[in-house]
């Protein structure tokens, strides 16, 4: 009897238990597999939107711009088009779009439809999703469309400082612009085929154009020509005509800049000349770091140099600038401390070369040279009434890089404010 009860109980519970454990288990199952159904859902539905982002957008965006562009009134600018004497000439050149970026779904967000404009169209979308293009519309001294050449760009930037260098003056000519927009090809040549032409650059087309000079009267046989070639490097100084031997700036009593002990190389031809920017642009590359990497961070800067025959002074020079990449000074995203550093040096190169080419625009009696390498080596072609300065800002046609375009757009547009002063004061 005593036995019998629990006897009876024990059969009883488990299959009680089970049952309960078993809805459990089978509930904690329902939700895991409806979760997982969801998960799936929403990488569907995640994976959907991505391609939805990728490409239709784009493909809609470009049609705006091609609609656009259609009622545009198109005279681009050609070799026969009137030259303006400018003491600061600001302009930009776009590049054509690559296959690369076409490949990658980018569009061609940018316009130059005549000899002065330059139209950013940025592709925005309204709170209510519906997708429309915001056209920007800049203006600059010249707009070079991507089908120019660099004849063309040469014609009207650096063609008109030669004559400038033959009455004994010190003219510029910069290339400014993010990694990738064009500096190298419009100032080098192009580099990307296997035999490298360097003589379509405007290191080689202002040599060529010297050398015509040169030989007519009353030039003839007057004076010697010499060649410089370096690179800065946050505040160092590289020799590319002597393996980037380290060279010193120093400034005498009478505040004139010196960099001191820089190879300088006599020319006779352009060949001579070709010869050089070889050697050198392929010194300024060599290193450990990768060629474009390496020479997005410093500035190159490339001297023709007149003396008149048995003369110890120079009579005039020509500084051709390849710049540093100008979204070099905006990344702030990185930890890395010398790329910070290299970063913030390259930020105030390009923040003080605009307020010298300001101060040079206004006549100002001060120009605050001192405030980077860069401008501290160039002192003596921002000193002087006749001081001529060229700037070329290059941009990049992808909707990808249209941030950095803005970018240079606006510190271009902030060079040549000046411009409208002088017309005032006319
Ligand atoms: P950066 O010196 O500004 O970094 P590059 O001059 O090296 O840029 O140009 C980047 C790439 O675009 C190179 O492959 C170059 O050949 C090409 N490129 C630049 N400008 C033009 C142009 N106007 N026409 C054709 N290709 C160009
Ligand atoms: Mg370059």
């Amino acid at each position: 009897n005593d036995i019998s009860p629990q006897k009876q109980q024990t059969p009883t519970i488990p299959p009680v238990l089970d049952s309960n454990k078993s809805k459990v288990v089978k509930e904690i199952e329902r939700i895991a597999a409806n979760r997982e159904q969801r998960r799936a859902r929403q990488d569907e539905r995640r994976q959907k939107l991505s391609e939805v982002d990728q490409s239709i957008p784009a493909w809609e965006f470009q049609a705006m711009v091609s609609e656009y562009r259609q009622q545009l009134d198109v005279k681009l600018l050609v070799m026969n088009d009137p030259q303006k004497d400018l003491k600061i000439c600001v302009c930009v050149r776009k590049r054509p779009i690559t296959k690369k970026e076409l490949n990658k779904k980018d569009i061609d967000v940018l316009t130059i439809p005549n000899k002065e404009v330059v139209i950013v169209h940025l592709p925005k979308v309204k709170v209510d999703l519906t997708k429309y293009i915001d056209n920007q519309k800049f203006r600059f001294d010249y707009g070079f469309h991507e089908t120019c050449n660099n004849e063309l760009v040469y014609h009207f930037t650096a063609h008109p400082l030669v004559q400038s260098l033959f009455q004994g003056n010190n003219p510029m000519v910069f290339a400014y612009g993010q990694t990738g927009s064009g500096k190298t090809y419009t100032m080098g040549g192009d580099l990307s085929q296997r035999d490298v032409d360097f003589s379509k650059g405007i290191y080689a087309l202002t040599a060529n154009d010297i050398f015509r000079h040169l030989n007519k009267p009353p030039n003839k046989g007057q004076f010697d020509v010499y060649c410089t070639f370096f690179e800065i490097y946050c505040t160092k100084v590289f020799d590319l005509f002597n393996e980037k031997k380290r060279l010193r700036v120093l400034e005498d009593h009478k505040n004139l800049v010196q960099v001191v002990g820089k190879k300088e190389e006599q020319v006779e031809t352009v060949e001579d000349v070709m010869t050089l920017i070889r050697r050198g642009m392929s010194v300024r590359t060599s290193g450990t770091t990768s060629a474009n990497e390496n020479s997005s961070r410093s500035h190159a800067i490339f001297q023709i140099t007149l003396k008149k025959k048995n003369a110890t002074k120079d009579y005039g020079k020509i500084s051709l600038i390849d710049l540093a990449g100008s979204e070099r000074g905006k990344d702030t995203q990185t930890s890395d401390k010398t790329t910070l550093m290299e970063g913030a040096q390259i930020n105030k190169s390009l923040l003080t070369l605009k307020e010298c080419i300001r101060s040079l625009g206004r006549n100002a009696e001060h120009v605050p040279f001192r405030g980077s390498t860069l401008t501290k080596v160039l002192r003596d072609s921002f000193i002087g009434e006749k001081s001529k300065v060229c700037m070329i800002a290059m941009v990049s046609p992808g909707n990808s890089d249209v941030e950095h375009t803005l970018n240079t757009l606006r510190y271009a547009d902030r060079v040549k404010e000046l411009n409208v002063d002088e017309v005032k004061r006319g």
